[in-house]
């Protein structure tokens, strides 16, 4: 795969790596260092959690991931290394390659469910109208809602609107997902059912390497890896015996 003549597949070599990453805000004089020194290597087809408390850095290290924001230090995803990419190259990386679901949804409010697929699809390929619209389908119909693809997000409950997101993330192809606090604004079974999603994309998708940040441990259970943060640095990576998301509560 090209990024503007930038080869990117995590096929094959099937990491990310982080070097070194340190984020600094600065506020007038003062600074917020929310990633320190923070050192990866992540193997794609795994489900990675990203666990900590509030202010830690996991929207932080998401977001330096998925191009949302810069960083110092390197970051690399297959052949491409991410932290030497110009702002256009940035742009089409973040298109094309990361499919984000966010906490609060962050879906168009005049699309319909299905324009909101087909949007992110049409942003990242070029296929034909009816290759889109089948695809954004398709997506729909495997989270559950392809009797409700014509709802508008007003018409949809939080639990819907997020498989919604999840189907929009996962119907480009995304060789990145990146996950911040899915559940976070849902009931308990609304949130098994996307994570239900998320765990199911990862079974069938070896290629493609997810990120999912909580705050909450019992959710935590269900990555094949668990990365804790602690002030913006690496606490502890621990590999782990999932459990799947059907089994959780909280
Ligand atoms: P988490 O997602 O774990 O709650 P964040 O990554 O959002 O943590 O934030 C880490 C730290 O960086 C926090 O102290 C937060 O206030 C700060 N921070 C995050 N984004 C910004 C920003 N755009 N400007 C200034 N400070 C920020
Ligand atoms: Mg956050």
């Amino acid at each position: 795969m090209l990024v503007n003549g930038l080869k990117l597949s995590l096929e094959g070599t099937g990491m990310v790596t982080l070097e070194n990453v340190n984020r600094v805000y600065r506020m007038g004089d003062h600074k917020i260092h929310a990633l320190k020194n923070v050192s990866l290597s992540l193997e794609t087809g795994k489900l990675v959690v990203v666990l900590g408390p509030s202010g830690s850095g996991k929207t932080t290290l998401l977001n330096v991931l998925g191009a949302i924001d810069k960083c110092d230090g390197r970051i690399t995803a297959g052949d491409l290394e991410i932290t030497k990419l110009k702002k256009h190259q940035l742009t089409k990386y973040r298109r094309e390659k990361c499919g984000f679901i966010f906490q609060f949804f962050n879906l168009l409010p005049v699309y319909n469910a299905l324009e909101n697929v087909e949007y992110a699809i049409e942003l990242s390929s070029r296929m034909s109208r009816k290759k889109v619209t089948d695809q954004a389908t398709e997506y729909l119909r495997r989270v559950g809602l392809y009797d409700k693809r014509y709802h508008f997000p007003s018409q949809l409950s939080g639990g819907e609107q997020q498989r919604v997101a999840a189907a929009r993330a996962m119907a480009k192809n995304p060789e990145l997902l990146l996950c911040d606090e899915p559940t976070g604004e849902l009931s308990v079974k609304e949130g098994k059912q996307v994570l239900e999603i998320i765990q199911n994309m990862v079974k069938e998708r070896k290629d493609v390497l997810t990120l999912l940040v909580t705050h909450n441990q019992k959710i935590a259970q269900i990555g094949d890896i668990v990365i804790r943060l602690r002030s913006g640095e690496v606490d502890s990576i621990e590999e782990q015996t999932p459990i799947s998301a059907e089994q959780l509560s909280w």
